[in-house]
């Protein structure tokens, strides 16, 4: 098995699976040179690079919230509802202690169905807040937030990236949910390949290396005027807040278009392209049904292969991006995933901690589906030998 050699005839085109960093597209890499090469190595003060997070702000407010998203196709626009999108450095991770800081007002709960859920909760385990409240899943499986009186945030991945489990984007309701509660949503994997309804969220979150094809290091949110409401209130209040974490100065910031420090010009420039591209091509609802298209290639495939099952059990629960396979006991997975990474189709391990024999094969919406079915058919060649 060692030295299998996939038939060319079998390959995906590009053999870029991973869940992040992730398959970047070929325009989107030529157009970081031709179209914003001259923005690259200049002032983020100045007007170039300023108009530049000025369209990846109004691109992103479009793509959630605007005509071909699932609110704005029922008349709703998140732009007429006050909504923002704030954006600062050091990625999805940042933001976990930035809300730790600056919008936890004393009690979250948070739903935990993997690792990236899990990492939330260690990054809100501060000592001037109450602990969080942690409703724990076994994970390939979820469990809803449960109304209660004190918590004023409750928060959960859409996608979790470590498991494959998608979770309904809902906000708490109950006699005991406190009316100003908060409903904040890491979307870092979901972003720009699922769908959503802005008005079930206060805060949608993520870093751009998944569905975006930027690089990390960055993070963007969708704020609600209640959320930019409550951040402004804790940053008048007497708390100590580290400057890097101070929401109420990235939102500050983000409205001059402008980051409180230097941000990756490079990464703006990707998420911009690939804003512009998910718009023109039919905006939220065209990539939702894209992704939804390409994994459902793989969930029915890993259905009926005698060596395959998919690892989520309840199909309203499989990720339309992140697609988790186990393999039969007597097939190694990392074996695997070692032969497609020698025959060029990388980074389709599974999530390490999460210690299963599988495979994890992410299907953003840069993923092309003729792609995943010739990853079908070079799986079938490498199960079949
Ligand atoms: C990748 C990922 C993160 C981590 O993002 P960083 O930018 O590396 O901090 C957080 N949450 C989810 C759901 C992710 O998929």
């Amino acid at each position: 098995m060692t030295e299998l050699r996939i038939p060319s005839e079998l390959l995906p085109s590009d053999g870029r699976f991973g869940c992040g960093p992730s398959k970047i597209r070929e325009d989107q890499l030529n157009n970081l040179v031709t179209k914003y090469g001259p923005l690259l190595g200049t002032s983020h003060r100045q007007s170039p690079v300023k108009n530049l997070v000025g369209s990846v702000r109004e691109g992103l407010l479009e793509l959630f919230g605007g005509e071909n998203s699932p609110a704005g196709a029922l008349g709703a626009s998140a732009l007429d509802d006050g909504y923002e999108i704030v954006l600062g450095n050091g990625g999805a991770s940042l933001f976990w202690d930035a809300a730790a800081y600056s919008l936890i007002n004393r009690r979250i709960q948070n739903l935990v169905f993997g690792e990236f859920g899990g990492k939330f909760v260690t990054a809100a385990s501060a000592p001037h807040l109450e602990p969080p409240v942690v409703i724990n899943a076994t994970p390939g499986s979820f469990l809803p937030a449960q109304p209660q009186a004190g918590v004023d945030v409750y928060a959960w991945p859409q996608n979790e990236t470590s498991t494959g489990v998608a979770a309904p984007v809902k906000r708490v309701s109950g006699e005991n949910v406190d009316p100003d509660a908060l409903t904040v949503i890491d979307a870092t994997s979901a972003a720009g390949g699922m769908a959503f309804d802005y008005r079930e969220l206060d805060v949608y979150y993520f870093a751009p290396q998944k569905n975006f094809g930027g690089d990390g290091g960055i993070w963007f949110a969708l704020m609600s005027p209640k959320a930019i409401e409550r951040i402004e209130r804790i940053a008048a209040s007497d708390r100590y807040i580290p400057a890097i974490l101070g929401l109420k100065a990235a939102i500050d910031n983000s409205r001059l278009n402008q980051t409180l420090n230097t941000p990756a010009l490079t990464s703006l420039a990707l998420i911009d392209d690939q804003t512009q591209w998910i718009l023109e091509n039919g905006g939220l609802n065209w990539a939702a049904e894209k992704t939804r298209a390409s994994s459902n290639l793989l969930y029915e495939w890993a259905s009926a292969h005698p060596l395959t099952t998919p690892f989520v059990e309840v199909p309203e629960l499989r990720s339309p991006v992140v697609v988790t396979i186990d393999i039969d006991p007597s097939i190694d997975a990392l074996e695997v995933s070692r032969i497609l990474r020698d025959n060029g189709i990388v980074d389709t391990d599974s999530y390490r901690k999460l210690g299963r024999n599988q495979l994890r094969i992410a299907t953003f919406v840069s993923i092309e589906q003729d792609d995943v079915a010739q990853l079908i058919k070079s799986l079938e060649f490498v199960l079949g030998a």
